[in-house]
């Protein structure tokens, strides 16, 4: 089965607003590729701009996180119905920061990716072992656990991310062999889950380090859809250097 590439930049919490207007202007003379799909994920006081930024672009825009509540007294949060309300198509779930810096649970998760799919956005769902994991071979335990947690209440999975959080930001790139084999286990266990042929038709990304260097030969694999691109996302040109080498 042929699936269409799909790249992501998730800006985290960086760029201001000027940066996101000249982002944008760039996207909208350069364009991307017409082979790949793209969304960039800026924080949520740009989801506006860049939403606005990117219109009739091949470009779609997503929030970095969703809560499981439509509404309510949530200090801090960003609900699905505001994501939409800023013209988001996308919501990343699970990123390891917020499983991190949140102590967001795997159960947790998959309320946000089902609170995505009731407000009609696309969850990408992110999962990937730490560094530890991965020495004590737990690595496919783990990868296992987060996806059949994520997908417990049965959330369309738009898109997985395969993010092994020892290469995120670190410089230190999963070699092609060992994303391969990390996303050929996520669509083995997907297809546990909601079935071969659906299985086949979804897109897993590659996050860790990918950078328009190594970009090319990761895309090569036979289950590697795409990326999500944490720092090379922050500059246009870089960005699309990576989203050329997938078309
Ligand atoms: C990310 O934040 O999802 C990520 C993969 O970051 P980086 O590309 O900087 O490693």
């Amino acid at each position: 089965m042929t699936r269409r590439p799909l790249i992501g930049g998730n800006w985290k919490m960086h760029l201001l607003r000027a940066d996101a207007e000249a982002f944008c202007r760039h996207v909208q003379e350069h364009g991307a590729h017409p082979a790949a799909e793209c969304v960039l994920f800026p924080s949520a006081p740009l989801l506006a701009t860049v939403a606005r930024g990117l219109a009739g672009s091949d470009f779609a825009c997503g929030g970095q996180d969703i809560h499981p509540d439509d509404k309510g007294a949530h200090t801090g949060d960003v609900s699905g119905p505001q994501l939409v309300d800023a013209g988001c198509s996308w919501a990343l779930c699970g990123h390891s920061e917020r499983r991190q810096d949140h102590r967001e649970s795997d159960q947790l998760i998959g309320e946000k990716a089902l609170a995505a799919e009731r407000n009609g956005l696309k969850p990408m769902i992110c999962i990937g072992e730490t560094a530890d994991e991965r020495k004590s071979g737990a690595t496919f335990e783990v990868l296992d656990r987060q996806l059949n947690a994520a997908l417990a209440g049965r959330p369309e999975p738009f898109a997985l991310a395969y993010e092994p959080i020892w290469a995120i930001g670190t410089g230190e790139t999963a070699t092609p062999e060992i994303a391969q084999k990390a996303h050929a286990r996520i669509r083995d266990t997907l297809a546990d889950l909601i079935g071969s042929e659906a299985a086949s038709s979804k897109r897993i990304l590659y996050g860790g380090s990918v950078n328009p260097d190594n970009a090319a030969e990761l895309i090569a694999q036979p289950d590697l859809d795409g990326f999500l691109v944490g720092g090379a996302s922050l500059d246009p040109e870089r960005f699309l250097a990576i989203v050329r080498c997938c078309g």
